[in-house]
């Protein structure tokens, strides 16, 4: 089999992974990297086969470049994924620079899906299945099946269970692994989910007492659908002081998403939803602003929670030009925030951030809460050490650092560092 890394592999961004055995190829990902300027995989000729493990724009957002016209491809994919992916894509398309024709893109891209269900065997020529990842409802890891070995690609994996999905399915056999590494560094050790939970209560309820507004940037898909269920349930029991929770950009679409979904979610928040007559997705503290409304989310006590999570595009931007300057109100950032992004910025104590050409003043507080929808690097060791039959070890998806930290504490098998752009042979 031979493998070339096209994006991805020395970067968070741009996800493109080529496989191909001599009789076919195909590709698991195509993202593109979000930064200043929007880098692409370096792929020339697109494969007939395209694999996509997840809806998040690092994985999938090149497909709109890849659909401007009709093609014949196929994308192989969960159904969860399928659907949120609609909401991402119409998103990415409407705030690119690129021009595209969005509902034409839309449909070529839709009619090209096969929506596969975890453990099912692919019937194209490369025999592959999707697993679970753990990462957001339906991500799925890539198992290229193989008389002379299997290859397992991880794409973003979570090894703990959220409130939402189950962990990360482990124990798979493979002689070679493709793992990502975000969280891979060896002071990456995130705090158990009951603390950081246990911290977010109290930043919240501090800011709240003081009449401040708590401010979470987060992705549209993912962490903000575990906040809800998380605050809503704090504020059921008491343990956070009953707020609104303002949330807007596309988190509300991929909420109803979610639960159209449900089946692939955890089996409580199944039965939640579909036997009992509590629907944590519907909470009564849930508003949703209407742009022109926007004024009365920022009221005094309030909790928003709003895309984009690092800070780049999205209403986060207007909420932040009203916040930003008083000292009552929080920052909370719980998700990754990426090298050259605003949110990075911020968090590595900028005071002044420029957004859309104006400069805003930073005076309110900033925390940081890990609610990482990925492993750390205690969770990518054991699931490392999990898998069977293991030969060599290519990690990806990772800061220099931290791929190499990672790099340094698995002994059981090669390991390689691979650049984008390169090609190697299993
Ligand atoms: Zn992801
Ligand atoms: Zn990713």
């Amino acid at each position: 089999m031979n493998i070339n890394f096209y994006g991805g592999a020395d970067e968070v961004g741009r996800s493109c992974i080529e496989i191909s055995n001599g009789r076919e190829k195909l590709i698991m990902d195509c993202g593109v990297k979000i930064g200043n300027d929007e880098e692409y995989p370096l792929m020339k000729r697109v494969p007939k086969n395209i694999i996509i493990t997840h809806t998040h724009l690092d994985h999938a957002g090149y497909l709109p470049h890849i659909f401007r016209r009709k093609i014949n491809r196929k994308i192989f994919l969960t159904q969860p994924t399928r659907d949120l992916m609609q909401l991402m894509i119409a998103d990415y398309m409407r705030v690119s620079r690129n021009k595209f024709d969005n509902s034409k893109v839309l449909n070529n891209i839709l009619s090209c899906c096969r929506v596969m269900n975890y453990n099912e065997l692919s019937g194209t020529k490369i025999k592959f299945s999707l697993h679970n990842s753990g990462h957001i409802l339906g991500s799925a890891s890539v198992l290229v099946h193989s008389n002379r070995g299997n290859l397992l690609y991880t794409s973003d994996l979570n090894t703990r269970n959220s409130r939402i999905v189950n962990s990360a399915e482990q124990g798979l056999k493979a002689k070679t692994l493709i793992i990502e590494s975000t969280y891979g560094g060896k002071d990456d050790i995130l705090p158990p989910m009951k603390d950081a939970c246990n911290e977010i209560v109290m930043i919240i309820n501090n800011a709240l007492k003081k009449n401040g507004r708590v401010l979470i940037p987060s992705f549209a898909v993912g962490r903000a659908q575990e906040l809800i269920l998380l605050l809503d349930s704090y504020m059921k029991n008491g343990i956070v002081e009953p707020a609104p929770i303002y949330i807007d950009g596309m988190i509300k679409k991929a909420l109803k998403i979610f639960r159209h979904n449900v089946i692939y979610a955890k089996e409580e928040l199944q039965r939640s939803i579909l036997v009992s007559d509590v629907d944590p997705f519907k909470s009564k503290y849930v508003f949703i602003p209407k742009r022109r409304d926007r004024k009365d989310a920022i009221q005094e006590g309030s909790i928003i929670i709003t895309t984009s999570g690092m800070l780049k595009g999205g209403p986060v931007k207007t909420y932040l030009k009203a916040l930003a300057n008083d000292k009552k109100n929080v920052l909370l950032f719980v998700g990754y925030q990426a090298a050259g992004t605003p949110g990075r910025k911020v968090l590595d104590g900028a005071k002044i951030v420029k957004l859309n050409g104006s400069e805003i003043k930073i005076n309110m507080s900033i925390k940081n809460v890990s609610l990482s929808a990925h492993a750390d690097h205690n969770g990518l060791m054991q699931y490392i050490n999990k898998i069977k039959g293991l030969e060599q070890v290519f990690i990806v998806h990772g800061e220099e650092k931290k791929r190499k930290e990672l790099a340094e504490s698995i002994e059981k098998c090669d390991v390689i560092l691979p650049k984008n752009g390169e090609k190697y042979r299993v």
